[in-house]
This record gives C-alpha cells, sequence and structure tokens, in this order.
C-alpha cells in the first residue's frame, strides 16, 4: 500500500464487495464505517488544510504524526481507516510459514500473539486501534494507539491494524466488543500483513 500521499487526498474505495465480509462484518457497518466516517476525514483533513501550502506538502504520514491535533485526528482518521479496510479480506488464508516463523520469534507462538491482540483490544477504554507492527529489526511487536492517533511510523512499519471505536461494530454487535475482535480474527488479510513487512 502506497501512504505517499499528499493534498487533495482522495477515498480509496473498498477492494471487495461491501458484502463480502458478512456475516463477519455486515455491509450496513461497512456502509457506514467507509462511506460516512472515513470519508468524513478525507473532506475534513482537505478542508482544514486547503489554505496551507506548508501542509499541503506533508505526505499523509507526517500529517499523521504533527502537533495539530484537529490535523492529526483527521490525517490519522484516513492512514488507520486505509490500513484497516485492508487489514480485512473476505479470502482467508492462513499466515504463511514465513510469518508464523515471525510470530514465534517474536511471541513465542501464533496462538499467543492472537491472545495478546485480543487483550490489547479488549483492554482499551474509549476509542483506539490495536496494531501489528514490525520495528526496524523485524521483530513484531503489538502497539495500542487512542482516538485517531497513529503509531510512529519512523519506528514501526504497521502490518495491520483493528479499529476499536464502537462505530465498527456497534450495530452489528452493541457493546460485545469481544465478539467483534474474534470475528475480525476470522477476515485478517495475513498476506497483506506479510506483504507490507520490510523482511519476509
Ligand atoms: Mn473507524
Amino acid at each position: 500500500m502506497n501512504f505517499d500521499k499528499y493534498y487533495p487526498f482522495k477515498a480509496v474505495p473498498l477492494s471487495y464487495d461491501i458484502k463480502a465480509l458478512c456475516p463477519d462484518i455486515s455491509e450496513y457497518t461497512l456502509y457506514f464505517h467507509h462511506d460516512k466516517h472515513y470519508c468524513g476525514y478525507v473532506d475534513k483533513l482537505n478542508s482544514l488544510i486547503e489554505h496551507s501550502p506548508l501542509m499541503q506538502n506533508i505526505p499523509l504520514e507526517g500529517l499523521a504524526m504533527t502537533e495539530d491535533k484537529d490535523i492529526r485526528t483527521n490525517a490519522g482518521g484516513i492512514y488507520n481507516h486505509e490500513l484497516y479496510f485492508a487489514s480485512l479480506t473476505p479470502q482467508y488464508r492462513e499466515p504463511s510459514a514465513a510469518m508464523l516463523g515471525k510470530m514465534n520469534a517474536s511471541f513465542g507462538s501464533a496462538e499467543e500473539m492472537m491472545k495478546k491482540i485480543s487483550g490489547a483490544a479488549m483492554g482499551i477504554t474509549g476509542s483506539g486501534w490495536v496494531w501489528l507492527a514490525e520495528d526496524r529489526k523485524g521483530r513484531l511487536d503489538i502497539l495500542v494507539t487512542k482516538d485517531q492517533d497513529t503509531i510512529d511510523l519512523d519506528k514501526y512499519t504497521p502490518l495491520l491494524n483493528i479499529d476499536v471505536w464502537e462505530h465498527a461494530y456497534y450495530l452489528d454487535r452493541q457493546n460485545r466488543r469481544a465478539e467483534y475482535i474474534k470475528s475480525v480474527m476470522n477476515i485478517i488479510n495475513w498476506v497483506g500483513a506479510e506483504n507490507r513487512s520490510n523482511f519476509t
């Protein structure tokens, strides 16, 4: 995925049919999540920096880590959601042997890693994100960010993320976050995650 993007930002369409993730994520949830929430961040960021040539010269990744809270929130809203929609797939495939090797080296086992990802997602108070990221030595790490903050992209390459805002699951699951996390695990795009790695 290419995040080297500059103003004016354009919403990226879903790479799968809006119904393709059913029953794990409904068409209804995906429609609001993509067309309303995500596209809303695109429109908002464009309007926030339309008169700022300085900000227009900073790529999306930089804007997502800037100090200005409004710009950071909306740029993160774009960056985080584009990765999230790409982190899901209707064509689930188990992680490759190479990816499993990385999981073992970093967490002991794939099961332990999945347990830690679920635990991190369940532990978020309010709105936030869970990330599986790779550091500059190729080691995997699980990170959590609040609101629309993005992880430190100078230190880490994000392989996948999970949106733990209520809008990601409330229409389907109401307050049952654990069900949502379990559903997401059924549709994780491990091929995409591996392609983002610099070490496999
Ligand atoms: Mn979201």
